[in-house]
């Protein structure tokens, strides 16, 4: 089989760059192996929230300009155009969000913290100025056992800033099979029970009867709408007094609902998606990769004039560690390891910042992939697997994911 351009790695990196390169008329599939991490994100993308000590950044895009010399964001062409390509993106996908890349904005964290964002999906609450908290009085409203959102968590986090916080619960009797077991009352199936107009026009007015007035803001968990916003937007509407969601602990309904209307834009617009499918190994030829062959399309290699490796970092087994090294398993590029001992690859305290979250693969300037020292010409690497960016001390994940995605998506292109 013989594509334009195959994709490894259907995660928001991977997507973002089938998208681009499917709008711009190239024949694109993507082999992806499983869950991305969106599903565990907050339904916002960071840009850049901190300075190298730790202090949330304001003004994203002047920070940008002063990054060290082996962040990924050096490689962008413009990084203010892309960064409204992306927004744009999203839209054409869909997913409508708050944010731009003069201003970060603030998002609650689901245990009671600010953190500087770029972009939110449309709904979740924000704040302006993490300074100026906008809300005198606020309503927590849980759903009654659910015990992904924190409400002691947030509703210290929230009075820290001089809010005054009511916390309070709702349930319907359709949630009731999902009681007998703890493990049952997550996000995910919350948002599966809670889908016919019915059941939101009923949530709504349990919630009006807790909250319906007092507040300035009523916060409710982020649990529902797996597929679209339709319904979640829907909920807000009909509560008639001021409502937002607040990101729970994984799994992310808001990332979900990002990964499907991605998903399904990428398959409009021609894309083909090998899903549960797992790329094993690259045949290269002269510094070029020919085809990659995967754990489930037998004896059958995926062709394609360029490839981009968008497998992630560690946790989606894009790199992988033994003792001695930190490798890349798909198609054995290089990998910077910044020349750590093993020692030193993590620090104790985990609230640190981790050196080994800076390891990645190895690009040139185009964002090209080595294999033994010498650049792949036609193989790219975006998002989370590449070097040089630390996603936890920085806040820039969803930047790097998105922007390298779409800078590489014009290298092909051009
Ligand atoms: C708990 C949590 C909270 C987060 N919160 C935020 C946030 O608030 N803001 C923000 O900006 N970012 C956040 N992030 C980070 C953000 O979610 C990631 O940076 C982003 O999703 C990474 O996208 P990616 O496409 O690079 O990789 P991934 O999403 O990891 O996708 C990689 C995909 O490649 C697949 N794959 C791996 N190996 C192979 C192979 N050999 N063949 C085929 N497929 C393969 C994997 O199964 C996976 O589906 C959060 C992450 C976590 C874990």
């Amino acid at each position: 089989m013989k594509f334009d351009i195959i994709i490894i790695g259907g995660g928001l990196s991977g997507l973002t760059a089938g998208i681009a390169l499917a709008e711009a008329g190239k024949d694109v599939a993507l082999v992806s192996a499983g869950q991305s991490s969106l599903h565990f994100g907050s339904g916002s993308l960071d840009l850049l929230g901190c300075d190298e000590k730790g202090n949330d950044i304001y003004k994203p895009l002047d920070a940008i300009k002063a990054v060290n010399s082996k962040h990924q964001y050096n490689k962008l062409e413009d990084v203010s155009s892309l960064a409204g390509v992306a927004k744009q993106l999203l839209e054409r996908a869909g997913i409508a969000t708050t944010g731009n890349i003069t201003s970060n904005h603030w998002r609650i964290t689901p245990i009671g913290g600010l953190m500087p964002t770029w972009l939110s999906m449309e709904g979740m609450a924000t704040i302006e100025d993490p300074d100026q908290m906008p809300w005198r009085k606020v309503a927590l409203v849980n759903i009654i056992n659910y015990l992904d959102f924190p409400t002691k968590f947030l509703a210290s986090g929230l009075r820290d800033k001089g809010v005054e916080v009511d916390v309070k619960a709702v349930s319907l009797p359709e949630l009731q099979k999902l009681r007998q077991s703890p493990t049952e009352m997550r996000s995910s199936n919350i948002a599966k029970v809670i889908e016919s107009n019915e059941l939101i026009v009923k949530l709504a007015e349990e919630v009006y009867k807790v909250a319906g007035e007092g507040y300035d803001m009523v916060l409710l968990p982020a649990v529902l709408g797996m597929t679209n916003s339709e319904k979640s937007q829907q909920l807000l509407k009909l509560i008639k007094v001021p409502a937002r969601y607040v990101a729970t602990l994984p799994p992310s309904v808001p990332g979900v609902r990002m990964q499907t209307m991605l998903r399904k834009r990428f398959t409009a617009l021609g894309g083909t998606f090998f899903t549960g499918d797992q790329v094993t190994e690259g045949l290269f030829e002269d510094n070029i990769l020919k085809g990659v062959k995967t754990a489930k399309l037998d004896g059958t290699t995926l062709e394609a004039d360029n490839f981009i490796l968008a497998t992630g970092s560690f946790m989606s087994r894009g790199l992988k560690a033994d003792y001695n090294r930190v490798y890349e398993p798909a198609l054995g590029v290089d990998v910077d390891d910044l020349g750590l001992d093993r020692k030193t690859w993590a620090k104790i305290d985990v609230t640190d910042a981790q050196p080994y979250m800076e390891m990645g693969v190895k690009t040139d300037e185009n964002l090209r992939c080595m294999r033994n020292g010498t650049t792949i010409s036609n193989l790219f690497a975006v998002g989370s697997i590449l070097s040089g960016h630390n996603s936890i001390k920085r806040l820039d994940a969803g930047g790097v994911d998105m922007l390298t995605a779409l800078q590489v998506a014009n290298n092909i292109i051009k």
